[in-house]
């Protein structure tokens, strides 16, 4: 798949390649459906052998973990075209305006090459981050910074045409920028009214269009933007997620390092058993590879959670209606639900009820 040698870049070549992002690449089998209940879904149109790559999704915004700070070593680089590891110890590269912490370049040339990008967040990251985290904490504080870099990303988009690669993927249905996050699910519907009135005070205190965030964009698109953000956003985690049936030998798959947005990737609904497995590359983009052999017309699903975490149905139940907001009917769980009903002949018939499975994970 020589495709896909060019995104596997190595640390030690970074320098050679940050000023150039390059595309998400899209297997040509991997196709978009609409689904009335889950919505917006992958398939493959072919068969697709195991261990073959489907996806590699570059992110639209990514920062590092901000939770507990100090136990984390790790950072991302803040170029978007290089994300790879650094670690928070290591004196070289901080932002020459000390902004914040969590702001390194790998290098000198790829603090250049973002010297615009960052231009956008900087000031409003120096102003606002202290007082952010103490008075909302290190989580909305996270969730604000995705949402500036989302919006420092399409602010470079506008002077920028689009590549080859994402022209191609446009003729096949792919949208690609500003275009693919428009069509992320999510709204103020999505959430409850608390969380959402919470949002509109946050919007209104600290992501403002204002010269500090010349975004150009009303109070009600940035809140718009959150309730997707939120619906969509990966953690990124060392290892794989997704590996079904769970080796016996399995470990969980780490700690998280950092938050992401990925257009096409967040597409995929949720299966407890599912069919992708998928893990950030070392530049931060998200790969799909196929678990097992795949049918045409099959849905590729990926797991929410680790799989090594949750085991029984009553956990991942309560895991993924806690934290992801539906109730999953994935054919394992339906055949998990089937056993304790046999195994519970007097319990009354279920009570769970399908719910629109939204694209978050
Ligand atoms: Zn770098
Ligand atoms: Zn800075
Ligand atoms: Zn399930």
């Amino acid at each position: 798949m020589s495709q896909v040698v060019f995104l596997t870049v190595e640390p030690s070549s970074c320098v050679d390649t940050v000023f150039k992002t390059h595309p998400s690449w899209i297997h040509p089998h991997l196709t978009q459906d609409i689904d009335l209940v889950k919505g917006r879904q992958l398939r493959v149109s072919a068969l697709i052998p195991k261990g073959t790559c489907l996806l590699i999704d570059r992110p639209y915004a990514i920062i590092p973990v901000v939770d507990n700070p100090p136990e984390n070593d790790d950072l991302t680089c803040s170029n978007p075209a290089c994300n790879q590891r650094v670690t928070r110890h290591t004196e070289r590269c901080p932002c020459p305006n000390a902004c914040i912490r969590d702001v390194r370049w790998c290098s000198s040339s790829c603090r250049e090459a973002d010297s615009v990008r960052h231009g956008f967040e900087c000031t409003w990251l120096k102003r606002y981050s202290e007082s952010i985290r103490a008075k909302w904490g290190e989580y909305d504080f996270g969730m604000l910074w995705v949402i500036v870099r989302l919006l420092a990303t399409r602010q470079g988009e506008s002077q920028h045409s689009k590549s080859i690669s994402e022209s191609e993927l446009a003729l096949k249905g792919w949208k690609s920028g500003w275009d693919s996050i428009s069509l992320l699910c999510g709204s103020s519907d999505t959430w409850s009214h608390e969380r959402v009135r919470s949002w509109t005070v946050l919007v209104k205190k600290y992501l403002q269009n204002s010269p500090i965030l010349p975004h150009g964009l009303s109070t009600d698109q940035v809140l718009h933007l959150i309730c997707q953000e939120e619906a969509n956003s990966f953690g990124l985690y060392p290892k794989e997620t997704g590996h079904f049936p769970v080796p016996e030998s399995a470990s969980p798959r780490g700690e998280q390092f950092a938050a992401a947005v990925y257009s096409t990737a967040a597409m995929a609904n949720h299966s407890c058993a599912p069919n992708i497995v998928h893990k950030p590359n070392d530049q931060g983009y998200m790969v799909f590879t196929a678990s097992r052999d795949m049918h045409p017309g099959e849905e590729c699903c990926i797991s929410y959670f680790d799989l090594t975490q949750h085991t029984d149905l009553t956990s991942r139940r309560e895991h993924l209606q806690r934290s992801f907001r539906f109730v999953c009917r994935c054919e394992r769980c339906l055949s998990d639900e089937k056993l304790e009903k046999i195994e519970e002949p007097e319990q009354s018939s279920s009570e769970w009820t399908a719910m629109p499975m939204m694209d978050i994970l």
